[in-house]
């Protein structure tokens, strides 16, 4: 199979000749500019007002989550929500090194250091096996903690993330993180929509952390959300999102050092006008999913589709090749040809600032798909 039948298929799936075809576009076909239109005409454009809340009860029904806080973006909610379960600085947090440098960064935000576990081929995110492995070579638990034994460091939270929207194993990291009394926290940004076994992602651990950034499935310009099951849990991200300000009419009391990561009400009601289309988009981008999986059927270039009792939102289409001058070469042909393709982020130990973190094995699933992967146009097709 040719770039240039690709190419043609991907022109032909989006209906245009000649025009840029973008990786992922937002659509804006709903309520959009009356709801913003609401909060101009109200004043309330900053964090408090009705669409902050509205837009927490609507994500929490969207999730399945019993409980939801609106943030300003998905970098600050992961920060906050590590704070929340508890990381310090010099903690270990595990993530995975095939992930979008945010999740690292939070990490580092904190003071913590990112361990990254190797991901599963099939599901790229973390790999239920690597983890186990890792715990049972380096851990111990220690008065009810977990500590690495070669660093002496605690290791405080999981964070794996569902990749493109492809839920992981997260089942069985759950129970992993259950055994070795590791709060998990799932870096579900790119997976609304997304369900496994029937749950929404983020619905496994202490907390699930979404992004509402310009290219996500659903956008508010920047904006994320925590979900989580658990009432203390969302009290205590709510009022460190809110600088811990003590409820009072007039009186300004802080009762700890907070942030103001509270999503501000503009944002928010662009959020509610979206996530009223997010079964639509759902729907569209399955379908389009389902088109490309029937092209790639028998090629050698693999469409991923996600693994068995995960049902994806196909948020970044995902293609595999081969071998890397063949993934190298279509990502020349693509872009030349005006068709957005990209190849997987650099992974994180291999960037700078991550070059020298604690990698306790070779990564080799995330090398072999950094090596083969590239995302294509998957735009909502309205
Ligand atoms: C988009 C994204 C984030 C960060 O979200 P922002 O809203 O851009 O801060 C975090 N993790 C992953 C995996 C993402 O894709």
């Amino acid at each position: 199979m040719s770039s240039d039948a690709i190419i043609a298929f991907i022109r032909k799936t989006f209906r245009t000749d000649n025009e840029f075809i973008p990786l992922h576009a937002p659509v804006f076909h709903g309520n959009e500019k009356a709801y913003l239109n609401e909060t101009i005409d109200s004043t309330f454009v900053s964090s408090v007002g009705p669409f902050v809340n509205k837009f927490e009860a609507d994500l929490a029904t969207a999730t399945g989550a019993r409980y939801c806080v609106a943030i300003t973006n998905g970098t600050t909610a992961l920060h906050l929500a590590m704070i929340v379960a508890g990381v310090k600085p010099g903690d270990e947090v595990l993530t995975q090194s095939l992930t979008f440098v945010a999740t690292a960064n939070a990490i580092s935000h904190i003071g913590a250091r990112p361990v990254f576990i190797d991901v599963d081929k099939d599901t790229m995110s973390m790999s239920p096996a690597a983890l186990s492995s890792f715990l049972q070579q380096h851990v111990k638990i220690e008065n009810g903690r977990c500590i690495n034994k070669v660093t002496g460091n605690p290791v405080t939270a999981c964070i794996p993330m569902h990749s493109f929207g492809f839920p992981g194993r997260i089942d069985e990291i759950a129970e992993i993180c259950r055994e070795f009394r590791i709060p998990l926290v799932e870096d579900a940004a790119e997976s609304l929509g997304s369900y496994y076994k029937g749950i929404h992602t983020g619905n496994f651990g202490l907390m699930g952390v979404f992004s509402f950034n310009g290219n996500k499935i659903v956008t508010c310009g920047g904006g994320g959300a925590i979900i989580t099951n658990d009432e203390a849990i969302a009290q205590k991200a709510k009022h460190l999102s809110t600088t811990a300000k003590v409820p009072h009419a007039w009186e300004f009391v802080h009762d700890e050092v907070a942030f103001n990561y509270r999503m501000p009400n503009l944002n928010a009601a662009l959020a509610c006008a979206q996530l009223e289309q997010l079964d639509t988009f759902l729907a569209s981008k399955r379908k389009l999913a389902g088109q490309y999986r029937d092209y790639f059927l028998g090629s050698k270039v693999e469409f991923v589709y996600g693994i068995r009792d995960s049902l994806p939102n196909y948020w970044l289409n995902t293609i595999l090749f081969p071998n890397p001058e063949d993934k190298e070469a279509f990502l020349q042909d693509s872009n030349a040809a005006k068709v957005m393709t990209r190849p997987a982020w650099q992974l994180m130990h291999k960037l700078r600032m991550y070059e020298n973190c604690y990698c306790p094995a070779e990564l080799i699933n995330s090398e072999w798909l950094s090596n083969r992967l590239v995302n294509i146009p998957s735009s909502v097709i309205a």
